[in-house]
């Protein structure tokens, strides 16, 4: 064990806060969390069993009328005072990023940004969430149409950017009156959810309001998804577990944030350098570890071979290593099974005829950072298919742009997508033929907004993040009637 490698922040984060307490697990299951670069110890967790998840729902259902009817300008006090305090410890968040989920301290203080503007966003919602008043159709009838907070709101996140990812769900269903039930990711539990309970409790959020529950999702999963209490479901990670838990709530509301297969088109008219360093950023982020990753680099056969020179010149130049050291692009992937999956859809491509470019063996403490890789490859081999979450970078030709189109529809995910050309506008037609629920003109297939409608379509899921669209998700009309005459029945 490397003791110098525990971040000190917020020690003592191996409880969970259920209610006004925070407690062990009851399971007598013992997990350790982890550093993915070389498997320091970072904290040990009991684990939570079916009755800490039934005990999180009854303190989550108990706090509900009390938060709900808690005005509105102190819904929102409660996310000023936690913008100061995100501020204050914004070191420690950091430095928990960097070691429990392997991120390089570059991309850490990006998702600690990212958490900032979401909570900067959400601060208004409280006060900006809009009902609406409609003529009668009736003599004497008013209609009015309420959005009301749902109840006790259930968050399962991932780990590949735990902070934000639990933060993007919690934050808009707290401010608008819900209460939640928090689980985070086994290998992520502190940066995916117990960070985030403290900042919100010394803001002075009551207890009851955010309960966190640390599981395996294979344990206690099924109870979390089905349990009577929860009024939605908010989830973020597989396509898979997003299947399985959808079969299980036919009639519940569900906000489902999957898998994704974004990818890169890069028509014949493009500024090269830009889709290069667009086609690397997106391919290698976070090691690849993100669900608007770019999967796959769709390129017109008249510059394919000009760009794919220009990528390798900037993957070449990828630092790897240490993720605690500023200088390092490309950190551990999360742990062995991601490194053998990654590397497995690797080599099943080449079976296949892909051609690799660029590779190598992983290295670090713990064998677990990949060098980037780059492979040319047909838009049916596993590297552009499957989603990959690692550092590979697959590049496929195409015959123009139609064809490009084809290609880049070919797939049962419709999460990011990116097109770049030297016309904006030809790329907003292009855009707009694209079975994605996301799709940037000039920029990489990574894009994060707190504004603005987030989410994918198709397999990668339902519903959306952000502004007014997360306002709808995490509330639902009520319909209510005065009648202002008398009405003979
Ligand atoms: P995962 O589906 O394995 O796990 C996600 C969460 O679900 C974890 O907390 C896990 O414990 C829990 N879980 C597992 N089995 C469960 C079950 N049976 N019932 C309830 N919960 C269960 O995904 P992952 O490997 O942690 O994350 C990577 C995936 O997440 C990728 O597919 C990625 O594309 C996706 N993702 C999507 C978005 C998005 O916004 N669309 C964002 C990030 C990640």
């Amino acid at each position: 064990m490397h003791a110098d490698r525990r971040p000190d922040a917020y020690t003592g984060l191996d409880r969970m806060p259920i209610g006004d307490q925070w407690r062990h697990g009851s399971s007598g299951s013992v997990v350790q969390d982890v550093d993915p670069y070389d498997d320091t110890v970072l904290t040990e967790f009991r684990l939570a069993d079916e009755g800490d998840v039934d005990l999180a729902y009854r303190e989550a259902q108990r706090a509900w009328p009390g938060w709900a009817a808690t005005p509105a300008a102190e819904r929102a006090e409660v996310f000023v005072r936690a913008l100061r305090v995100l501020d204050a410890r914004r070191e420690e968040i950091v430095d928990w990023l960097v070691h429990e989920a392997g991120a390089v301290r570059e991309r850490a203080e990006f998702e600690w940004r990212l958490v900032r503007s979401g909570m900067v966003e959400v601060t208004s919602y409280p006060t900006r969430v809009l009902g609406r008043i409609l003529p009668g159709i009736t003599p004497g009838k008013e209609n009015r149409v309420y959005r009301e907070p749902l109840g006790v709101v259930t968050v399962i996140s991932p780990w590949n950017f735990p902070f934000q990812l639990s933060h993007r769900s919690v934050a808009p269903a707290v401010a608008l009156g819900n209460t939640v039930v928090l689980k985070p990711a086994e290998n992520t539990p502190v940066t995916g959810g117990l960070l985030l309970a403290r900042i919100y409790e010394e803001a002075g959020l009551p207890p009851g309001v955010i309960n966190v529950v640390v599981g395996r999702g294979g344990e206690i999963g099924d109870a979390l998804a089905t349990h009577e209490l929860a009024r939605m479901i908010s989830f973020t990670g597989s396509t898979e577990v997003g299947r399985h838990i959808a079969r299980q709530i036919p009639l519940k509301r569900r906000a489902l944030e999957l898998g994704g297969n974004g990818p890169l088109v890069v028509l014949e008219d493009a500024d090269l350098d830009l889709a290069a360093d667009a086609a690397v950023f997106g391919s290698y982020y976070h090691q690849g570890q993100i669900c608007m990753a770019t999967n796959r680099v769709v390129a017109d056969a008249a510059v394919h071979d000009e760009l794919v020179e220009r990528m390798l010149v900037r993957a070449r130049a990828l630092r790897v290593g240490d993720p605690a050291d500023p200088a390092t692009q490309i950190g551990p992937v999360i742990d062995d099974e991601q490194r053998d999956g990654v590397r497995d859809v690797v080599a099943r491509s080449v079976e296949q005829g892909a051609r690799l470019l660029l590779s190598g063996d992983p290295t670090g403490p713990a064998g677990r950072v990949l060098p980037p890789h780059l492979l040319l490859a047909g838009n049916d081999m596993p590297s552009a298919s499957e989603e990959v979450f690692g550092p590979v970078a697959t590049v496929v030709r195409a015959e123009g742009e139609e064809d490009a189109l084809r290609i880049a529809n070919d797939t049962e995910y419709g999460l990011s997508s990116a097109v770049y050309t030297r016309d904006a506008e030809r790329g907003v037609r292009f855009a707009r033929r694209l079975g994605a629920g996301m799709t940037h003109v000039n920029d990489s297939t990574l894009n994060d907004e707190a504004n603005t409608a987030f989410g994918g379509e198709n397999h990668s899921g339902l519903g959306r993040f952000g502004g007014e669209w997360a306002m709808e998700e995490f509330t639902a009309d009520h319909w209510v009637s005065v009648q202002h005459t008398r009405r003979r029945l």
